[in-house]
């Protein structure tokens, strides 16, 4: 698809040819849940005769957002129960989310965070982004920050930088890592200035990036990898697994690989959470498994994610398998391999004495 433009409203989204006009009311009753947003990269990454388009599917709003489920949640992860001042969430010892802004370059229909996210959220003032600052700062148990949003890279690269510094001079802190969509979904904001911005001189700075779809790394996403990577910047990727856009082995094998190509090490599998009005994006369990099964005998480790769950309720992630060990009835061990066929694997021998 061709565009130059980015897509914010419904008559945006109908006029594009995206939303058919029978659907307005829809498209307008989902963007009331959550903003809608798309911009040039993604759009020209989707193809319009495609009525499946695994990007289209991610971006455009559907009648299907407005059915909620019994088990979904507005807070499906406990974000909120872990929020001990504005702007972090506390749910491990050793580190924090520090969240500066609601925005993002484009609105996920299955965001995990579809409540709390868009223009109006909570955007931390200077005082309480010192605040939040000063809660780390006096928790020297605090060895990683991750900023996560809505998108820390939609900062100016002047308080970005600000935000970095500060994090990079507490001694305590030594890893700062930022959670993105926007070297896929506005990969144009990847320049200069920007990456000056994440220099870290005592931190170690990551980057982890949130891709769904091999196409999404278009030529112009590649580039802003390509430029991070050369800063030094080491990049992760974190992967969402959604009905109709990568429920299968050779997308995510497609995936992946781009991954590992662009120096994007696959770092979490994520199974969707109990999101309302995101049922329809949702496989089972049992499909996750069988899919992570199938790509252990096809992908290098460098290309394997670990596949987890965040536990509804606040807690925390649980990598969610497949298993390849059982116990067999000896007190041994039978181990499976990629192929599927199991070998036997002795228990520790007894204590001596
Ligand atoms: C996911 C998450 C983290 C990071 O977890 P890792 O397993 O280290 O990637 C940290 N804090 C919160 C609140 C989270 O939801
Ligand atoms: S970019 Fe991330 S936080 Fe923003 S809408 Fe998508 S999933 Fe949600």
């Amino acid at each position: 698809m061709d565009a130059k433009t980015s897509l914010r409203n419904p008559s945006d989204f109908i006029a594009s040819g995206l939303v058919p006009p029978a659907q307005a009311a829809a498209a307008e009753a989902a963007s009331a849940r959550q903003p809608l947003a798309i911009g040039p990269a993604l759009l020209a990454a989707i193809d319009a005769a495609d009525a499946a388009d695994p990007i289209a599917r991610q971006f455009v709003p559907s009648a299907e957002e407005l059915e909620v489920l019994e088990e979904e949640m507005a807070d499906p992860i406990g974000d909120h129960r872990h929020s001990p001042i504005k702007g972090i969430v506390h749910r491990y010892p050793d580190r924090v989310l520090l969240k500066p802004i609601p925005v993002c370059p484009v609105y996920c229909r299955f965001c995990f965070r579809r409540e709390d996210v868009g223009p109006d959220g909570e955007t931390l003032t200077p005082a309480e982004l010192e605040a939040a600052l000063d809660y780390i700062r006096a928790r020297p148990e605090i060895w990683e920050v991750i900023l996560s949003g809505g998108d820390p890279l939609l900062l100016s690269p002047r308080r970005l930088r600000d935000i970095v510094r500060s994090l990079d001079r507490i001694p305590h802190v030594g890893v700062i890592r930022i959670h993105t969509r926007v070297p896929v979904a506005a990969p144009e904001r990847i320049d200069g200035d920007l990456i000056a911005a994440l220099e870290a001189d005592d931190s170690a700075l990551y980057v982890a990036i949130h891709c769904n779809h091999a196409r999404e790394l278009t030529p112009a996403a590649r580039h802003a990898c390509r430029d991070l990577a050369r800063a030094g910047i080491p990049l992760l990727a974190q992967t969402v697994l959604l009905k109709g856009v990568n429920d299968d082995a050779a997308v995510l094998e497609a995936l992946f690989r781009a991954l590992v190509r662009n120096r994007v090490r696959p770092y979490y599998l994520h199974h969707p959470d109990l999101v309302r009005g995101t049922g329809h994006f949702r496989p089972g369990l049992e499909t996750g498994q069988a899919l992570m099964r199938a790509l252990r005998g096809r992908l290098s480790g460098l290309c394997q994610p670990t596949y987890v769950l965040d536990i509804p309720g606040g807690h925390g992630k649980a990598p969610v398998g497949p298993g390849y060990l059982a116990k067999d009835a000896t007190g041994g061990w039978q181990v499976e391999d990629y192929r599927g066929e199991t070998h036997a694997y002795p228990p520790a021998p007894p204590k001596a004495g």
